[in-house]
């Protein structure tokens, strides 16, 4: 075994960072350089939480709190992995000569490798519908949770300052980013509306959706339950409603029915969760890709026709034997890959046969609605409200107390107990 390869890991997300961890873990002998264009690894699935937490607070160490809960620095974290053995790089890749083995910084630089691994995650989908880019906020990265945040406090201000008289939230897409966002914040406003600091009936929560359900991934009966909870916590859910075009607080809307009647609406703040799609980076990469624009790889999670380039996560495209699709874009799919590509990389390196994804029949989903209320479908049943918000809770405590070390864990969690109980 050559002892001096350089494995770079590129994307210090789900897939990524858990690549590195594991190949820590089983001691493998190389260099490890793991590259981010940003400072921390994102919780994404607390997004909606930073999204809608503090509202009603002015004070700045606050919104520090709240960035902290789902936002960890890679420094701290690769020392807490036994950081001697990994190099953390902040850098924007922007190509990659696959002949020569090189990477691409946005500074010029370059950096070369024996094996890498494709770990970039996805960006958001706009459809190439007109004005959406440019008038709706995303929640995609912590940075945009935290502006969402922002905005949708000073629109609460001005309402309490008399500067405006109502606030309209239109939220375009019912997946499980839109239906997260839409039911904590109407769970939230809610709340703050009992304890008098705001007068619910001056805000409007609006869902868009093209499809004629909620959550189309999900059982019919579930997707039935969500549809109740929103209704209860006061969402206005629009299905078979298109967006056509976003302008400057207004959205051009079609009911896509026999007639597809076009409407418009204004708004103050537009939220778009309508999907999301391979990086531009990944695009531009000669690279075998599949229908969706994801990287195609074997079972080994080796790229196709590669042996020195691995790909997991958002950005590759493995078909699922079940579902005759490729396998979801979930954080616990990204973090499943990771193990089995850091043995195969060392594997390889043995001599030894890789090994191959065992692919579950089915993921288990579970969709935040509001408060401590989540839903969840398992072996054929239905488990709606605390109890698998519980179960959530477990997975989710299970992440960190496996990344961080003991104190450092249970430091985070109160605190984002903490800050994210303020909403329920
Ligand atoms: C709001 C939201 C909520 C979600 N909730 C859940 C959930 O509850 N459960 C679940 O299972 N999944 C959830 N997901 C999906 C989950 O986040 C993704 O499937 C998962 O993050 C994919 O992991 P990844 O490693 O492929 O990519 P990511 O985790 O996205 O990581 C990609 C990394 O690559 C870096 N990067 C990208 N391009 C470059 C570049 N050019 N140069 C350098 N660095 C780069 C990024 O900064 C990022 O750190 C959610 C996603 C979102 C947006």
């Amino acid at each position: 075994m050559n002892e001096k390869r350089r494995i770079v890991v590129l994307g210090g997300g789900f897939g990524g960072f858990m690549t590195v961890r594991h190949l820590v873990k089983l001691r493998f002998d190389g260099e490890i350089i793991l590259i981010d264009k940003r400072d921390e690894h994102v919780f994404t699935p607390w997004l909606y939480e930073v999204a809608s937490g503090f509202l009603f607070s002015k004070e700045k160490t606050n919104l520090k709190d709240l960035k902290k809960t789902s936002g960890i620095s890679f420094t701290n974290l690769i020392q807490a992995q036994d950081g001697a053995r990994v190099r953390f790089k902040k850098q924007e890749v922007i190509g990659c000569d696959f002949d020569s083995k090189h990477l691409i910084f946005i500074d010029g630089k370059t950096l070369q490798f024996d094996e890498l691994v494709l770990a970039v995650g996805s960006e958001v989908q706009f459809f190439n519908i007109p004005g959406v880019k440019e008038n709706s906020r995303t929640l995609k990265t912590l940075q945009e949770a935290m502006e969402i945040q922002t905005e949708i406090s000073k629109l609460l201000e001005e309402l309490r300052l008399h500067k405006r008289d109502r606030i309209k939230i239109v939220i375009g897409g019912a997946g499980s980013t839109g239906v997260e966002l839409a039911s904590e914040l109407a769970n939230c406003l809610n709340e703050a509306s009992k304890n008098g600091q705001v007068d619910r009936t001056k805000i409007r929560i609006l869902l868009i959706e093209a499809g004629d359900t909620v959550l189309q991934q999900m059982h019919p009966s579930l997707q039935l339950c969500v549809k109740k909870r929103l209704e209860k916590l006061g969402v206005e859910l629009k299905l078979k409603t298109r967006l056509e075009r976003l302008s400057k607080n207004r959205a051009h809307l079609v009911t896509v029915t026999t007639e597809n009647t076009a409407t418009e609406i204004d708004f103050d703040i537009f939220i778009w969760a309508g999907g999301i799609r391979p990086t531009a980076l990944i695009e531009s990469f000669d690279l075998p890709k599949d229908q969706r624009g994801r990287i195609e790889v074997e079972a080994t999670f080796q790229v196709k026709g590669r042996t020195d380039i691995f790909a997991l996560g958002d950005a590759a495209g493995l078909t699922s034997p079940y579902t005759k699709k490729s396998l979801p874009s979930l954080a616990q799919v990204a973090i499943r890959e990771s193990r089995l590509v850091a043995q195969n990389i060392i594997r390889q390196q043995q001599g030894k046969p890789l090994k191959i994804m065992k692919i579950p029949k089915q993921w288990i989903i579970i969709t935040p609605a509001g408060g401590k209320y989540s839903f969840m479908r398992i072996f054929g049943i239905n488990i709606c409200g605390r109890s698998a918000s519980w179960v959530r809770k477990i997975i989710d405590l299970q992440y960190f107390g496996t990344i961080l070390p003991w104190p450092v864990f249970w430091r985070l969690w109160r605190s984002a107990e903490k800050v994210f109980s303020l909403n329920d």
